[in-house]
């Protein structure tokens, strides 16, 4: 027996309704707020990740599912969206001459991680992306998208944590602050904080050990190495969120785990998740462009994870919408009007009436268990083949009408 790769799982009828509730939701929501979708491939060229989401990162060093194709070229299994989006933008010249663009899109990543309860191999992310403006009421406008779908989603017991990392100017000076501040505490840091202090210790900061916590509780603060750019931009962000009435939490170890973020960056958390508690993540990436070849184009955007959604909606008992059910059965007396009955059951679908019959060839019986929970039960026996006639039972009545009325009745009195 063949099972599914570590980290990967099925999404069985029984939850794939309630993804595509959560879908549609988020969908709705986007177009809402100006975005439009695009499908992207689920592969690119390794570069775009070892460029784009930094050599130094995480998924770059450890997490990527790269191989060479039958080319010879090296191909990574996307780990996360932003860089697709932007290669995507720069390819297709959807910023030129200054223009700006709102795409989301949603999909399968890939990362090589230690499968644990929210945490998956293969996970679905929800992604959207603000390219063209560098204004801070476009980092705005995407946090309030991130939390709109989750207040159409129903979800409680969310906190927003906000950030500003810097950017390309104020960055250098934090991190040499760190640098020395982490250095005289080496002995309290991690192995892995070890590594990270030379190339990337502005990841030392989110390290989830406890005594990398303590040490990086007592590090420089950010807030005071910005340069007046960020600072200000920053100040705006946090004006523009408390504008539209949101109560965020400001957490200066909030650093998230790839390169590309300048400025802003933030995380929605959930109080219902455990150890893999950020449902969603983002900030602002006006250097990714530039670092994957292209011309300058800032951005900012946030992917929410599908599977931890799901979660937290389960845990909260929140509503997917309507259960997925089927309006009519059409009954089948006798063998011989197997065939009449899915001549009827195909007419109904035509009328976008969701309909089935019995092709499995059993009794009268059974089909009536089918039946049972459907709003309409539509009876062909060899009387009505002779009359052309279907009798249908609905709201505790039988009636019988003419064949090719069946689908405008059932469409009149469904409910
Ligand atoms: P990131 O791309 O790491 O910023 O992650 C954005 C969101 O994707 C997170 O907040 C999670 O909801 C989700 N996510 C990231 N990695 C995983 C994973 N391995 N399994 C499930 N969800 C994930």
């Amino acid at each position: 027996m063949i099972s599914a790769p570590r980290g990967t799982r099925d999404i069985l009828p029984g939850e794939s309704w309630k993804w595509s509730y959560i879908v549609q939701t988020a969908s709705k929501t986007m177009k809402d707020f100006g975005f439009s979708e695009i499908h992207l491939p689920i592969f690119e060229h390794t570069e775009l990740f070892s460029r784009g989401v930094g050599e130094t990162t995480d998924i770059v060093e450890k997490e990527m599912y790269t191989f060479e194709d039958r080319g010879g070229r090296s191909i990574t299994l996307r780990p996360e969206a932003t860089a697709g989006v932007m290669r995507a933008a720069i390819e297709n010249n959807l910023c030129a001459q200054g223009a700006s663009a709102k795409l989301w899109n949603w999909g399968p990543m890939f990362r090589h991680e230690r499968p644990q309860k929210g945490r998956y191999r293969q996970f679905y992310q929800i992604d959207a992306e603000s390219l063209g403006i560098s204004n801070a009421a476009a980092d705005v406008e995407v946090i309030a998208l991130s939390i709109e779908i989750f207040r159409r989603l129903g979800l409680k017991n969310l906190e927003v944590v906000i950030n500003s990392v810097g950017c390309e100017k104020c960055r250098p000076v934090y991190r040499q602050k760190l640098i020395e501040y982490f250095e005289k505490h080496k002995s309290d840091l991690c192995e892995t904080c070890l590594t990270r202090l030379d190339r990337n210790p502005l990841r030392i900061l989110d390290c989830k050990q406890e005594s990398c916590g303590r040490v990086a509780d007592g590090a420089p603060d950010i807030f005071d190495s910005l340069c007046d750019e960020c600072r200000e931009h920053f100040a705006e962000v946090r004006a523009g969120l408390e504008r539209l009435g949101f109560t965020y939490t400001l957490n200066k170890r909030l650093v998230r785990g790839l390169d590309y973020y300048t400025k802003t960056a933030y995380e929605i958390l959930s109080g219902d998740l455990g150890a893999q508690n950020a449902v969603a993540g983002g900030g602002r990436y006006d250097n990714l462009a530039s670092a994957i070849g292209g011309n300058k184009i800032p951005g900012v955007g946030f992917a929410c994870g599908l599977d931890r959604i799901m979660l937290v909606m389960e845990e909260q008992g929140c509503d997917f919408g309507q259960t997925p059910k089927t309006d009519a059965y059409v009954v089948a007396l006798d063998d011989k009007s197997r065939g009449a009955a899915q001549v009827l059951t195909y007419e109904l679908r035509k009328n976008k009436i969701s309909a089935a019959c019995d092709i499995a060839g059993r009794s009268f019986k059974a089909q009536m268990k089918s039946a049972g929970s459907c709003e309409f039960v539509c009876i062909i026996g060899s009387e009505e083949l002779a009359a052309g006639t279907v009798s249908i039972k609905h709201d505790g009545s039988q009636i019988s009408m003419p064949m090719n009325e069946a689908a405008s009745y059932i469409l009149k009195s469904k409910n």
